[in-house]
């Protein structure tokens, strides 16, 4: 008998999940039986997404009871189960190796952050999904698939919002091992970043810029560089923040990764430390992607309707994120800049000023993140999609009974 528990909610309480039960299974047998007798069923992970994307309307699946297992072979590292970014770097990095990148906090799922296109910073550097060379999905008949780039649903697979089947296992490509220096500046300019964004976001690893739109004592550029300070920042006039470091008008500061020293590749590319509550906590997030090359039109729109959305937000950060070729991602065929919002924890306020950000920058064509909170309707986003048919068909084929779609998936994708 499989071990059941409670669905609960997101990891910030934003979003409490419709199904009541979340099916633990022991191992693959017992995986396989529990979809072959599902009617609906979605993975749950580590929770960390602001929307109704891992719900569904029955029953939900954790993978947390399984076995996991990290193998490097060569250059890839194979992930099997639930293992997060925090549990997987440390184990490459002993073998001499890293990941080309990583997001804000290493609490997150392998699995899950790939399934939802989840992504750093830093203009050559493709989102988390872009390493991935091979998943092993199980089908809603209990058969395991393993995808890899010659099979053709490969572009669809590795980055699925869960929409193929279940996701066993993960194979990364990895890189030999690297060390970062970070820093957070104060004092550069908004018309500075905005009048050159390739000098900014160009100008080391990975860059990212924290704003409030509106008040320069928030503005924050934080830096990830393979050899110390970048010259444009002090030729911009930034200056080292101390160890008292702010993200707008996030409350926590004592969660962040060690800045001004070299280290390791995973202990300074997130943000957040794994041993600490990343962001705010308390808290909603949305973010939109535009082409790069529209970044300082982009930009200018979002700020001329600012005092619309003021009074929830948290803080920006701005990022970039590498074009890839994979379907549904949100830097399919284009580099993007990413524009990320940190609500305040009020879904009728935010999902009240979001249609205000969707408009100004629909003539961007903006995606949104698939794991944070959006109300752009399911034709607006399909629209921005060129690959979208393509995805649904491969869907379709992959799980022809319909078990791994949910309310998310036919709003904004129509399957
Ligand atoms: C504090 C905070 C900071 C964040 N920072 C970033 C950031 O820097 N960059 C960024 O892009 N995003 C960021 N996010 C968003 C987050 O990384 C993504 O939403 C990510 O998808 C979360 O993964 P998860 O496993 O926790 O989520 P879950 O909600 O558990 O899963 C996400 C999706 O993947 C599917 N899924 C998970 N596992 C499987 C599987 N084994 N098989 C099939 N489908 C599966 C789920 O069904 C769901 O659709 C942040 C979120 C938080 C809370």
């Amino acid at each position: 008998m499989t071990e059941t528990r409670p669905a609960g909610a997101t990891w910030s309480g934003n979003h409490r999940y419709r199904a009541t039960e979340v099916l633990l299974p022991a191992d693959l047998d017992e995986l396989a039986e529990v979809v072959a007798s599902a009617r609906t069923l979605r993975v749950q992970a580590t929770r960390h997404t602001f929307n109704d994307v891992a719900d569904s309307d029955a029953a939900l699946l954790s993978l947390e009871r399984m076995p996991t297992r990290v193998q490097m072979t060569g250059d890839r590292v194979r992930v099997e189960g639930l293992v997060t970014f925090a549990q997987l770097a440390p184990v490459i990095e002993a073998e001499g190796r890293a990941l080309h990148n990583l997001g804000s906090l290493p609490h997150i799922s392998v699995a899950g952050a790939t399934a939802t296109g989840t992504h750093g910073s830093g203009i050559h550097n493709g989102n988390l999904s872009s390493a991935v060379r091979a998943v092993e999905i199980m089908d809603a008949e209990g058969r395991t698939h393993r995808i890899d780039r010659t099979h053709a649903w490969f572009p669809a697979a590795a980055l699925s919002i869960g929409a193929l089947g279940v996701v066993t296992a993960v194979e990364l490509q990895t890189e030999p091992t690297y060390r970062v220096t970070q820093q957070a500046y104060t004092g550069v300019a908004w018309d500075d970043i905005v009048a050159d964004p390739k000098r900014v976001f160009g100008g080391a690893r990975s860059v990212s810029v924290f704003t409030t739109w509106g008040d320069p004592a928030h503005d924050l550029v934080w830096a990830k560089s393979d050899d110390g300070a970048p010259d444009w920042v002090g030729e911009l006039g930034g200056r080292p923040v101390g160890d008292d470091i702010h993200l707008g008008r996030i409350r926590t500061v004592d969660n962040t990764t060690p800045r001004g020293t070299a280290g390791p590749w995973h202990t300074r590319l997130p943000h957040f430390r794994a041993d600490a509550l990343p962001s705010d906590g308390d808290e909603i997030q949305s973010e939109y992607f535009v082409p790069f090359s529209s970044a300082r039109e982009a930009l200018a729109a979002v700020r001329a309707i600012a005092p619309a959305f003021d009074a929830h937000l948290l803080v920006t950060e701005l990022r970039t994120v590498a074009a890839d070729e994979l379907w549904l991602s949100p830097a399919y065929q284009r580099d993007v800049l990413a524009i990320h919002f940190t609500w305040r924890n009020d879904t009728a306020g935010v999902l009240g000023v979001l249609p205000r950000i969707e408009a100004a920058l629909a003539p961007f064509d903006a995606r949104p993140h698939w794991g944070k909170a959006f109300t752009m309707p399911g034709e607006t986003v399909r629209a921005t999609l060129p690959r979208a048919d393509d995805f649904l068909a491969t869907a379709r084929e992959a799980d022809p009974r319909g078990v791994f779609r949910n309310d998310f998936l036919r709003r904004t994708l129509d399957l």
